[in-house]
This record gives C-alpha cells, sequence and structure tokens, in this order.
C-alpha cells in the first residue's frame, strides 16, 4: 500500500486588467475555441467517443483547415476538452439523467497546453494566439508563491477564462509534487463529529471545534427566510430570489471550505512531524449522533452528516497526501461505547459523559472514540488485555495511563484559536493538561 502518488494542486491567477485592444484578441480566440469545442462535441455525443484519442484521428484535420488561423494546438486541446465533456455526457445520458439531446456548451475555459502558454518568471505568462504571442502581467498571489517555493512543478496544462467585466484573464494553473508515504512510528486518531473534531496526538484529546453543523443550519435558515420574503414580495423563483440563493450558497461553501482545509492541514502537518499514520472511520457511519438525531427534515440531516464527515475526511486524505501521511481506516462501529481501558459497557448520562460500568471511572465521549479507534489501528480490538496495555503504556510508562478524573476529559479549542495556529507543541507545555498527569 505504501508508495509514492502524485499531488495536484490548482491555483487561480489573474491577469492585470488587460487593454481592449489586446483582450478582443481573446474574445476572438476564445469565440474559434467555442466554436471547435461545439462542433466536436455534436461528433463526439453523436457517435458514442469519449476518447481524446480516437476524437483527433477522426477529427483533426477538418477542423484544423477550418481553424487554420489557429495555433495547431488548440485543436488538440479542444478534442481534449471536447472529449471530456461528451464523456461526462454520455455517462448521465445512460443513467437517464440527461435533459436535452446534446450537451450545451455555456461556459467555456480554454484548455491550454505547454505549446500554448508559458509563464514567464514569476510576473507574466505568455500565450499562443491566432495574432501572434501575447503576454500578460499577472497579480502576485500569495498562492502561487506558496508553491511555487515549496517546490511544487508547475504543470503543463492550464485553463484560462475571460472576465469580461473586469476586462482579465482568469488562469487555472496546476501544480504537481511527488509525495512518498513514510513508514508511520506512531497514530494519530481523528473522531469526526458534527461540530468538532477530537484529535489524539501525543496522548493528549484535543477537541477542535469547527462549528460545521451550525454553518449548514445557520444557511439553511437565512435561506428560508429569503425565500419567505421574496416569495411574498415576486412569487416564488424570482430571479432576484435565486440571485440571492446563488450568493449564500457560495459563501456557505467558501466558508466550509475554510473551516476544513485549514484543520486539516494542521491534523497533518502535526501527523507529518511524528512521522505518524492518521486513523479516521471508515465511512459509511450512521448520523445518529448529538443533534442529528434531533433534525427532522431529511434533507436538511443528510446535509448536515455531508458537512460534518464526508467533505472533513476528504480534506484530511488529502492534506495527508501532500504531506506523505499515511491514513488507515478502522471499523467505527461502537467505537465511544466501549470502555478502552476495561473493555466493559460505558453508560453515558448528559453532556456526552459517561460512567465505564466495570472501572466506574468517567469518560467523554470523544476521548473514548480517540483511544477505541487507536486499539483497532493497533489491532487490538478483540478485548485482549495485552494490546490495551500496549496501546495505552508508552505514554507515560504506566500501565493504566488515564487518571479517575482529569485524564478523560478532552481539551477544548475554539475555531477562532487553531485556524491561527501553526502547531499544536507550541500551546501544550502550559494551557493543556496531558492525559497521563
Ligand atoms: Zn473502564
Amino acid at each position: 500500500m505504501r508508495g509514492t502518488s502524485e499531488v495536484t494542486r490548482t491555483v487561480v491567477v489573474r491577469s492585470e486588467r488587460l487593454p481592449r485592444r489586446t483582450f478582443r484578441t481573446f474574445v476572438e480566440l476564445e469565440g474559434m475555441y467555442r466554436n471547435m469545442v461545439e462542433q466536436l462535441v455534436l461528433h463526439a455525443v453523436n457517435n458514442g467517443i469519449t476518447k481524446f484519442t480516437r476524437l483527433k484521428a477522426e477529427r483533426y484535420r477538418e477542423v484544423r483547415s477550418l481553424y487554420s488561423q489557429l495555433p495547431s494546438h488548440y485543436v488538440y486541446t479542444a478534442c481534449q476538452d471536447a472529449a471530456e465533456r461528451a464523456h461526462s455526457f454520455l455517462k448521465l445520458k445512460r443513467m437517464g439523467k440527461a435533459r436535452k439531446p446534446y450537451p450545451e456548451v455555456r461556459g467555456v475555459n480554454i484548455w491550454l497546453d505547454d505549446q500554448l502558454w508559458r509563464a514567464e518568471g514569476l510576473t507574466s505568462i505568455s500565450i499562443a494566439t491566432h495574432r501572434g504571442r501575447v503576454r500578460v502581467s499577472i497579480e502576485l498571489n500569495r498562492h502561487f508563491l506558496r508553491y511555487v517555493n515549496r517546490g511544487w512543478r508547475l504543470a503543463s496544462e492550464a485553463k484560462v477564462k475571460l472576465d469580461r467585466r473586469e476586462r482579465r484573464l482568469i488562469f487555472y494553473i496546476t501544480f504537481r509534487k511527488e509525495v512518498s508515504e513514510y513508514r508511520p512510528k506512531g497514530y494519530v486518531t481523528v473522531d469526526v463529529n458534527e461540530d468538532a473534531e477530537a484529535v489524539l496526538i501525543d496522548g493528549i484529546v484535543y477537541l477542535l471545534e469547527t462549528g460545521l453543523s451550525r454553518v449548514t443550519l445557520g444557511y439553511y435558515y437565512r435561506r428560508k427566510r429569503v425565500q419567505e420574503k421574496y416569495d411574498k414580495a415576486y412569487g416564488p423563483g424570482s430571479r432576484p430570489e435565486r440571485r440571492v440563493f446563488r450568493r449564500l450558497s457560495s459563501n456557505e461553501r467558501a466558508l466550509k471550505k475554510d473551516i476544513r482545509w485549514k484543520l486539516a492541514a494542521l491534523i497533518a502537518r502535526e501527523a507529518a512531524r511524528r512521522q505518524a499514520a492518521i486513523v479516521l472511520e471508515r465511512l459509511g457511519k450512521e448520523p445518529a449522533k448529538g443533534m442529528i438525531e434531533r433534525i427532522k427534515d431529511p434533507q436538511l440531516r443528510h446535509r448536515v452528516f455531508q458537512a460534518a464527515f464526508k467533505g472533513m475526511q476528504r480534506a484530511i486524505e488529502e492534506k495527508a497526501r501532500e504531506h506523505g501521511v499515511p491514513v488507515i481506516y478502522v471499523d467505527p462501529r461502537n467505537t465511544s461505547r466501549t470502555c478502552p481501558i476495561h473493555g466493559a459497557e460505558i453508560i453515558y448520562g448528559k453532556d456526552r459523559h459517561g460512567a465505564c460500568s466495570r472501572g466506574g471511572e468517567t469518560w467523554h465521549r470523544d476521548v473514548v472514540a480517540c483511544y477505541n479507534l487507536l486499539l483497532r489501528a493497533l489491532g487490538g480490538d478483540g478485548g485482549a488485555a495485552p494490546s490495551r496495555v500496549r496501546a495505552l503504556t508508552p505514554v507515560d510508562g504506566g500501565p493504566v495511563p488515564l487518571g479517575p478524573t482529569a485524564a478523560h476529559e478532552p481539551t477544548p479549542i475554539a475555531r477562532g484559536a487553531w485556524a491561527r495556529w501553526k502547531s499544536l507543541g507550541a500551546t501544550s507545555d502550559h494551557k493543556l493538561m496531558r492525559v497521563s498527569a
């Protein structure tokens, strides 16, 4: 399983505002490119073609002669673009989900290959057009520089879109990096919850608050209010209403993405620093905990579930790949029900707190889950005592490192705090109680 994988990241870079005449060149280019793609998609769909090579073999010569003023590589990239559109359209059609006989070519990003674009230093990009090569200055951008400085390679393919209102080009530039997974020396376990992530690192369970379900709910109710107001004013499904909806959705997506991405990066960095593997629950977990149970609307419940679990896991997987951190999946069943020390059932009362039915010690649900994930990762879930001891001893040498009270409390950290952190270690000495203390 261990090996090398390629990680890719797309960065958005904007050009400076272009002079009218320069911009017109790109408008013309876009028009021709769009026509090519439309024709090629039509041919591909009519003939059931989903492969670039076949589409190119059948259509290159003719399309090339129709657009002989364009650099020839645009015919290649248009074939790639069209083959991909045909592929996803034919898939939809097979599933009976295509609403039209042909795919509509609406938004166009012009696909570029290494012959068609070139980065010139860090400040400009040159593009081949029907009027020769055109060089445009780009706005320096933190993301772009970060990838350049960290040894990522610039991929040869890129896409460019026209921003007509601003008269700018928007580039989608891809960076690649080869990353090899290390052999893990330990484990960082992550229990994903609705509004927080419990993370077990070096014997401390951190409860990193995300508030993701609150974000989802907040936007859900805002949308409802907007709907009531606009339905009354304009009737249902009006244009202004849809516009507000679109804006709300895009804000919601951006906020969630930012939260997940930052948290995933923090966890992956911590794991990488310790050369540890990240342990996650295998997906398919029933959203039967906490607030999700109380939500009656199935659609909303689904959304909360998605927000809390799937997206977060995916972000962690992505960030782990970037840092070469191995990810291990374990069975999620009953992770918070069994005492990690005694293997007995924990009886829960209020506030996610419970008591071990054998030892009587109290536990916080998320701490239990984190330790049980660790046990499962170690392969000690059969209830055999040796593996429990093995899992828990390294913390400070004692056979049962978890003391009677303080040990079982996670350390909650608000979103506003962790979002600014570069690492968790910096604060663990003075502020946080060690689980093993
Ligand atoms: Zn116990």
